[in-house]
C-alpha cells in the first residue's frame, strides 16, 4: 500500500572540505589542499544511507539551480532514491565550508541557502508524496515549522522518526508525534533545557518521554544506543570497530533505524540493526560514500 518504505524531509548541502596546517585566524590567510565537494546534509544522507540498505527511499528538499544541486541530486539518484520531492531554485544551494587540520579539528560555516527555502508550502505541495510513505523522517537543518507541516500532513498509519540537529526546543505538536526522538548527548541536553534531568543517559531518556515522544532513542558513539518507550528502557551495544571517519553515522544510524521500524521491527532490535549500520559506517571515511548495504552489514 506504501510505494516507499520512508521518506526523508531535510536538507541537502554541498560539502567544501579544505585541508589545512592550521586554521586561520580573525584577518589571517592561510593556504589548503585541493578542495573536496561531497555531497552532504542530513536529509541527504539519511536519504542515500537507507537507500543503500535497500529501503524504497524519497527525499523532499530543495537545492538551487547550480552545479551544487545538480551534484546532489546525482549522488542521490546514484544510490537508489527516488527525487521527484526535490525542489530546485530559490536561492543557491546549502554548503557547509569545512576546514579540517591535521589533528582533524574542523572550524565550518554553513550557508542554509536552498534548505531555509524549504517552506510548509512545499511540504503540503507533496501530499501524496507523504501519503505514499511508511515512515517520514525530518532532522532541523530546514525551517522547523517545515517540519511542523510534514506532521500535519502525515497519513493516518505513516511512522514519523526526528533527528532534532542542530538542536532547538520543540514545540509540543513536534514531540508528541516523534516515535521515536533520536538524539545524542548534545542534543538532548538543549531539548531538555534547564531541567535538571540526572548525569547518566538514562535519566535524559526518561525524562525526554516524559516530554511527549512515543519513544526515545540516545545515540553514544562508541557506547552504542539507548531505547527509551513505554515498555521500558534498554541498552543497545556498540558494535567495536576501528574508526577511521565518525562524520555522518548519526544519519547512517537514524536512516537505518526509521527504516526497520517501518518494516514492523521492535524498537530495541531496530535500533541494534541501527547501531551495527552506524559502525560499519565510521569504518571508512566521508558521510555518504561510507554507508554500508545490507549485506556489508551482515559481514560486520
Ligand atoms: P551523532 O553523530 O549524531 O552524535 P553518534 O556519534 O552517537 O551520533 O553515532 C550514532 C551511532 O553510530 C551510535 O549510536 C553507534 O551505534 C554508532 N557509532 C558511532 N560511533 C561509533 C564508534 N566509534 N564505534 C562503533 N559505533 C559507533
Amino acid at each position: 500500500m506504501y510505494d516507499y518504505d520512508l521518506l526523508v524531509v531535510g536538507s541537502a548541502n554541498a560539502d567544501l572540505v579544505i585541508g589545512v596546517e592550521r586554521r586561520p585566524a580573525a584577518g589571517e590567510t592561510v593556504l589548503g589542499s585541493d578542495l573536496a565537494v561531497h555531497p552532504g546534509g542530513k536529509g541527504a544522507n539519511q536519504a542515500v544511507a537507507a537507500a543503500r540498505l535497500g529501503a524504497r527511499t524519497a527525499l523532499l528538499a530543495r537545492v538551487g539551480d547550480d552545479a551544487h544541486g545538480r551534484l546532489l541530486l546525482d549522488s542521490q539518484r546514484a544510490a537508489g532514491v527516488d527525487t521527484t520531492g526535490v525542489l530546485t531554485g530559490g536561492a543557491p544551494t546549502g554548503v557547509a565550508l569545512i576546514t579540517v587540520d591535521p589533528s582533524g579539528d574542523n572550524s565550518i560555516v554553513v550557508s542554509p541557502g536552498a534548505n531555509a527555502r524549504l517552506t510548509p508550502e512545499d511540504v503540503r505541495a507533496a501530499a501524496g508524496l507523504l501519503a505514499r510513505s511508511r515512515v517520514v523522517s525530518a532532522q532541523l537543518e530546514v525551517p522547523l515549522e517545515t517540519v511542523v507541516e510534514a506532521v500535519r500532513q502525515l497519513a493516518g498509519g505513516s511512522r514519523f522518526v526526528l533527528n532534532p540537529s542542530p538542536p532547538r526546543p520543540l514545540p509540543q505538536e513536534l514531540l508528541d508525534a516523534c516515535d521515536p526522538l533520536i538524539v545524542n548527548e548534545h542534543e538532548a541536553r538543549v531539548i531538555l533545557g534547564g531541567e535538571a534531568a540526572g548525569p547518566a543517559p538514562e535519566d535524559w531518556a526518561r525524562a525526554l518521554l516524559a516530554r511527549g515522544p512515543r519513544s526515545v532513542v540516545v545515540t553514544l558513539g562508541a557506547e552504542g544506543a539507548l531505547v527509551a518507550s513505554a515498555e521500558g528502557l534498554a541498552r543497545v551495544p556498540s558494535v567495536a570497530v576501528d574508526v577511521v571517519d565518525t562524520t555522518g553515522a548519526g544519519d547512517a544510524f537514524a536512516a537505518a533505524l526509521a527504516w526497520r521500524l517501518g518494516a514492523g521491527v521492535p524498537l530495541a532490535e531496530a535500533a541494534a540493526y541501527a547501531a551495527r549500520v552506524g559502525a560499519a559506517a565510521v569504518t571508512k571515511p566521508g558521510a555518504q560514500e561510507s554507508y554500508p548495504t545490507a549485506a556489508e552489514v551482515e559481514a560486520l
